[in-house]
């Protein structure tokens, strides 16, 4: 009885004072919306918008996501498995042709759904096998343009290849190491002729000597001979040079020694023909031996 009295006089007590503190919150609240209407400080506002929008466009798609490569994987399967092209992740991680992994590798797999330029960059990347970073339209319309010449020169070659046959001379005696064309993933523009450091190097034809110095990188000491208005040969990896830019050469007139400048394995001469800035089969021009 006594608690029941007790507890009724408190409940009398307690009503109001709820009653206050819920007015009184629900005022505040009010309040504190009114301010959030009228009263969004630029600051606020400016610092909110750009973070959302960097936030939506990137934390959530194109967060990498890490894989380890798994037995029977190939790079093509993790590519189907997350919708993405092979040659992506193969791009995202350096991964070149002919796109081997291995078990545990780690990729990084991007999920953003893969840009058109991207994909036309690699295809014209893997077919030139020349690194252009970041190719934009013009420069791809440019390439494909001059890969169509390129194959029309080639396969026009290929018929007139008979005609030209002695056209130039042997630049030097020895035997031809690597032919000219696809050597791997990459193409050989031109023959090596394997021959002992410092055998003689003859010019194939007569014409201007264009070019004679070690600043392409890769064909060491070089010497290119102008014949007549399109035609170009080549010399590379010299030991020495013994003619200068601009100077007249006839055909046969030594004007190297044979050597392993630049990137070669061993002595021997890499013998390039150009129609133009085109690189054609040299052996189409030279005698049989
Ligand atoms: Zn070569």
């Amino acid at each position: 009885m006594v608690n029941g009295r007790c507890s009724r006089r408190r409940r009398g007590w307690i009503r109001p004072v709820v009653v206050i503190i819920f007015r009184l919150s629900c005022l505040i609240l009010l309040l504190a919306l009114a301010a959030c209407i009228s009263t969004p400080t630029p600051t606020y506002k400016t610092h909110n918008s750009s973070k959302y929008s960097t936030h939506n466009k990137h934390s959530h798609n194109s967060k990498p996501v890490l894989r380890y490569v798994r037995a029977n994987d190939t790079l093509y399967s993790i590519g189907k498995k997350f919708g993405i092209d092979y040659r992506l992740i193969a791009k995202r991680n350096h991964i070149r042709y002919p796109y081997k992994i291995y078990l545990g590798q780690r990729l990084y797999i991007d999920r953003h759904a893969p840009r058109r330029n991207d994909l036309t960059a690699i295809k014209i990347k893997n077919a030139s096998k020349k690194s252009h970073k970041k190719a934009s339209k013009k420069t791809i319309k440019r390439k494909t343009h001059q890969k169509k010449v390129k194959r029309i020169a080639k396969s026009s070659h290929r018929n007139k290849a008979k005609g030209y046959k002695g056209q130039l001379r042997w630049p030097v005696k020895g035997i031809v190491t690597s032919k000219f064309g696809r050597r791997g993933s990459r193409m050989h523009d031109g023959i090596d002729i394997g021959a002992k450091e410092g055998t003689r190097v003859y010019a194939a034809a007569s014409g201007e000597v264009v070019y004679a110095d070690s600043r392409l990188s890769g064909y060491g000491k070089l010497i290119i001979i102008r014949h007549g208005k399109n035609l170009f040969t080549a010399y590379g990896h010299n030991r020495r040079m013994l003619v200068r830019k601009g100077a007249k050469v006839r055909a046969g007139d030594v004007i190297a020694q044979v050597g392993h400048t630049g990137r070669a394995s061993g002595p021997h001469l890499h013998f390039e023909v150009r129609q133009g800035s085109t690189p054609v089969n040299p052996i189409a021009y030279l005698p049989h031996r």
